[in-house]
């Protein structure tokens, strides 16, 4: 098992060494309670750089109060077990930011809307602090999941518009057997919410179908918000259909073209989406 890096210095220092030696590195930031989507993602990093970095770190600034920031899984040991041997470096600061912290970055253009509705301190909490780790961990590339797909565009927004030196690339979402995207947050579903869960993305796929075989947007999106009612879930934040690079709705059916939902299981809130093209 690796050693626990928390220190951004030395974390710098080690990523320089091995550009010193012309090795490549990838970052996978995560929030920790590591699952099989991570691992995936450590695994792709480890495929397309000679080195591979993992961060752990609950970001406290993309929680809100009323938010489940206290009770977020935090199980290092645990987490260092389940990566092995997968990274070459883990950094697991005790605290990011320094205690008189006054910059935000606050993004717009694909931040706007659907997760901004409902969390709207969100992406200026992520955009932060992803700036913050691409600067304290200067690696080639890094790697999100396309399992929070308005996280990813955002970051590829912000990678361009300020310019930072690091290749963006993406993981597409990894699923239990039942179609349940992985969470560190679905260890909190009671059981009879579980039973629930995997209907969001088979709705999604459903409302995907539906497009595809021509039926207008509108109509599509009133039906499959019905039937995400319908099937149990305790809230539904949004069903929306977006253009996969700006995250605009859109009516335009294209391949592309991503439909992305939120909604809620008790205390537990889920997000999916899919590109209309994966849809069988
Ligand atoms: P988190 O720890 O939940 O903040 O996630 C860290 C990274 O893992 C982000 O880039 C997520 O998009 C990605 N991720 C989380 N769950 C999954 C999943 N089920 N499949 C693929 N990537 C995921």
């Amino acid at each position: 098992m690796r050693q626990v890096v928390q220190d951004r210095q030395d974390a710098r220092t080690r990523i320089a060494e091995w550009r010193g030696k012309g090795l490549t590195s990838c970052l996978v930031p995560t929030m920790g309670g590591i699952h099989a989507g991570h691992l995936a993602l450590m695994e792709r990093a480890r495929a397309v750089a000679d080195r591979a970095v993992v961060s752990i770190y609950v970001n406290p600034t993309q929680f809100a109060a009323n938010e489940d920031f206290d009770s977020y899984p935090r199980c290092l040991e645990a987490d260092m077990a389940s990566i092995g041997q997968r990274a070459d470096m883990v950094y697991a600061p005790v605290d990011l930011y320094h205690p008189s912290h006054a910059t935000q970055v606050n993004p717009a253009g694909a931040a706007l809307g659907l997760e901004s509705e409902f969390r709207p301190h969100f992406f200026t909490g992520v955009a932060t602090v992803v700036l913050k780790l691409l600067n304290q961990l200067p690696t080639d590339s890094a790697i999100f999941g396309q399992k929070d797909y308005q996280q990813l565009t955002v970051i590829r927004q912000l990678v361009r518009d300020l310019d930072l030196p690091v290749e963006i690339l993406d993981h597409p979402t990894v699923r239990e057997a039942d179609g349940l995207a992985l969470s560190s947050r679905n260890i909190h579903m009671a059981a009879e919410h579980r039973a629930i869960a995997p209907q969001l993305q088979a709705i999604l796929r459903r409302t995907a179908q539906q497009l595809l075989a021509g039926t207008r947007p509108k109509t599509a999106l009133v039906d499959g918000r019905d039937l995400l009612r319908r099937s149990g879930f305790t809230g539904i934040d949004y069903l929306q259909l977006c253009n996969p690079m700006t995250l605009q709705p859109t009516e335009a059916v294209t391949a592309e073209a991503r439909l992305l939902g939120a909604v809620h299981l008790g205390a537990v809130r889920l997000i999916d989406n899919i590109a209309l093209g994966d849809v069988k």
